[in-house]
């Protein structure tokens, strides 16, 4: 038998020599360091900060961002990144992406200066870990009507409210709060080192079944005081802050094609090795039609990706054209995910083959950085020209 192809469509043959070697210096280390430890804390449902902080380490911290530190990478490297990550592990994907996407992402994007310069040295080496809090109990994918508000008093502005599902909020030293003023503005609202600010609460939520060593946050702000210099200079509106939304959207296509590349690779070394009435199973023509099947959709998937980071180089892309990636390559992710853990039969249920875990853990990655159906109608309005949300 010849050795299995992992690489379907020479995706390797698109990437330049130095994409390829930062490439190899991500999967070095979520191979050696992450993969051998990973799944007990997921298990235990412990934060595995400790793993993802080594990612600190490498050139990578703040993506395509130049200056205060950040990697300044060419949107393909950045990209290839995330699928590296999320190849081996959804959780530090999310830990990684909240931090160095999300929140250095908003600083770098909307904030002043001045602000980069006070923030974005010390989140570029991880010794400062940020959080970025939109999302509210009542406002899920209508985020852009959050009821978190915010009255300015003198110096400060007091921030009132309720977040949920935030993303290293229980031991962020930086957390961008996304509220209203009183005149009804959109703001971002920098919190530093938030767990000592009195009237704010972090509580981690529990019962999650998917990204389990990564934990999200229920924020409660009751009279939180927050120096006016804090509010990001250059968010105005919920536009200002949709092209952060936008860009993560990017990140987290790429974070699905990982994850996918990552199951169809667990799922073709099983099935070459596992052997059933005396064959591999991977000479039966079910189990290769999966196989297949899964192959073209990576392959499909690695192809829009690398065009979308070649539209963002040249700063073309378009809102319709990154919810369309994130929405097509996190639903081929889903499905390789589930086609991954049958082929593993019933090892496919349990954490030692790694298909298990990247099987919940593509569930968060269809939610979030909008839904399926959030993605489907902000691609949807693009191609017709009609809105269709209600
Ligand atoms: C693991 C994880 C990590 C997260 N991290 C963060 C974070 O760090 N910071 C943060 O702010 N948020 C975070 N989120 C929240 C995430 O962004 C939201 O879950 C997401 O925006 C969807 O909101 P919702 O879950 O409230 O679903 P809802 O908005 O209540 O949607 C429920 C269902 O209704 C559908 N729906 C809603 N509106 C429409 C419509 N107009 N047309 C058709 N269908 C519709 C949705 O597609 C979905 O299927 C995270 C979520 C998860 C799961």
């Amino acid at each position: 038998m010849s050795t299995p192809l992992y690489d379907p469509f020479d995706f390797d043959g698109l990437l330049t020599p130095e994409q390829r070697a930062l490439r190899g210096q991500v999967r070095d280390f979520m191979e050696t360091a992450v993969k051998p430890a990973i799944n007990d804390y997921w298990e235990r449902a412990e934060i595995a900060l400790d793993l993802a902080l080594g990612l600190g380490k490498l050139p990578i911290m703040g993506g395509t961002m130049q200056g205060h530190g950040c990697a300044g990478l060419d949107s393909v490297s950045d990209g290839l990144v995330k699928y590296e990550v999320c190849r081996v592990d959804g959780s530090i994907s999310t830990i990684f992406g909240v931090h160095s996407g999300l929140a250095m992402g908003s600083i770098g994007l909307l904030g002043s200066k001045e602000q980069q310069e006070r923030w974005l040295p010390a989140m570029a080496r991880m010794v400062r870990l940020g959080a970025f809090a939109l999302t509210e109990p009542e406002r899920g994918s209508d985020a852009a009507h959050v009821l978190t508000t915010a009255r300015q008093v003198g110096q400060h502005y007091v921030l009132n409210g309720r977040k949920r599902w935030i993303g290293n909020g229980t031991i962020a030293d930086l957390i961008i709060v996304w509220a209203r003023d009183e005149g009804g503005r959109f703001g971002g609202f920098v919190l530093e080192d938030p767990a000592q600010l009195p009237g704010f609460t972090a509580t981690a939520m529990t019962g999650k079944i998917s990204k389990r060593a990564v934990h999200q946050a229920e924020i409660t702000l009751d009279e939180v005081h927050v120096p006016v210099a804090n509010r990001l200079a250059n968010c105005n509106s919920f536009r200002d802050l949709a092209r952060v939304l936008a860009l993560g959207r990017a990140g987290v296509a790429w974070e699905a094609v990982g994850l996918a590349a990552g199951c169809y690779e667990i799922a073709l070394d099983y099935a070459c090795r596992r052997e059933q009435f005396g064959k591999p199973i991977a000479s039966f023509q079910l189990v290769q039609a999966k196989l297949v099947e899964m192959a073209a959709d990576l392959a499909q998937s690695q192809l829009m990706v690398w065009r979308l980071a070649e539209l963002m180089e040249a700063g073309t892309e378009t809102a319709g054209q990154l919810s369309l990636a994130k929405q097509s390559c996190a639903a081929k992710a889903r499905r390789a995910a589930a086609l991954a853990r049958e082929i593993l039969g019933a090892n496919g249920i349990l954490l030692d083959h790694h298909a298990a875990r990247l099987f919940t853990d593509v569930e968060a990655t269809y939610t979030y950085e909008g839904t399926n159906e959030i993605n489907l109608l902000i691609a949807g309005r693009e191609l017709t020209g009609i809105g269709a949300f209600v």
